[in-house]
């Protein structure tokens, strides 16, 4: 099936994403100058202080600075222009809406991560 998901909302990801861009390169500057100590989360609002919090433990899991993360939020910034966002980038799925809603810079249909996570097939991303 060729269904281009004609009802994800544009606009919306697009800033969400920019906004994410802000946050990451804004805490990989704090991260630079005061090593781990806890951005002040408590300027956030509720909706971005769940988003960051997941933000930052997937920094730490990764083990890495928000690099990788802010490649994420500038590929799928691009994919929004392409007009291939929301497409799985190994598969070609179309992702599913709440893990968009969720995680706007995912490149990968849960059932791709989950195989990337497991080691079965290799993540294009983290390899370029
Ligand atoms: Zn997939």
């Amino acid at each position: 099936m060729n269904n281009p998901s004609p009802h994800l909302e544009v606009r919306r990801f697009e800033e969400r994403l920019r906004h994410h861009q802000k946050q990451l390169e804004h805490s990989m500057l704090a991260a630079a100058e005061q090593g781990r100590q806890e951005v002040a989360e408590d300027t956030l609002d509720v909706a971005d202080q769940a988003v960051f919090s997941y933000q930052k433990e997937m920094i730490f899991s990764q083990g890495t600075e928000g690099h990788s993360q802010l490649t994420l939020v500038r590929l799928a910034l691009e994919r929004l222009q392409d007009g291939t966002f929301g497409e799985c980038l190994h598969c070609g799925q179309t992702i599913g809406e709440k893990r968009l809603e969720a995680l706007p810079w995912t490149p990968y249909c849960i059932e791709c991560q989950e195989k990337i996570e497991a080691g079965q097939i290799e993540d294009v991303v983290r390899a370029a």
